[in-house]
């Protein structure tokens, strides 16, 4: 590997942490049983990112306000708001917004991404098709050159 090369891998790795830990995986006090949890259920991984995203309480991710929101009980971090009446999941303004993949799906490829596993090899461990991780990878990897999920700076 040239240097160039090298330093590169080094910072996707680096920004890659970033990535995590905006999941909600990547802090320290984190317990690998709950990085387990989340990476195997999808309600785990909902509940870690929802966590995070709102480590200073809920607000509509809509209108912005800080007010009555109400979670649909279908463990995919789909909520209204009290206020606008608008209808948002968790996922919005983030890399996962368009997808149909669970997220533990993404969260289960951005730590293969992070180990640097092949695309092959992430095939056989994700149960998606060549296409499908193409896409995870090369959206995980633009995620990590910008230094966050997030599509617009917004959190
Ligand atoms: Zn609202």
């Amino acid at each position: 590997m040239k240097a160039g090369a090298h330093s590169h891998f080094l910072q996707i790795e680096a920004a890659s942490k970033v990535l995590w830990y905006e999941c909600g995986l990547g802090h320290p006090r984190v317990p690998d049983s709950d990085i387990l949890a989340a990476l195997h259920t999808e309600e785990a991984a909902v509940a870690s990112f929802t966590r995070m995203r709102w480590a200073h309480g809920p607000y509509c991710l809509v209108c912005g306000r800080f007010s009555d929101l109400h979670e649909f009980q279908d463990g995919t971090g789909r909520f209204s708001c009290a206020s606008c009446k608008g209808r948002f999941t968790i996922r919005k303004n983030t890399i996962f917004e368009d997808s149909r993949l669970p997220l533990n799906k993404w969260f289960f490829a951005m730590q293969l991404f992070i180990q640097g596993i092949t695309l092959p090899h992430a095939e056989e461990a994700l149960h998606c098709t060549k296409p499908t991780v193409s896409l995870l990878f090369r959206k995980i990897e633009e995620a990590a050159r910008l230094g966050t999920l997030y599509r617009t700076g917004k959190k």
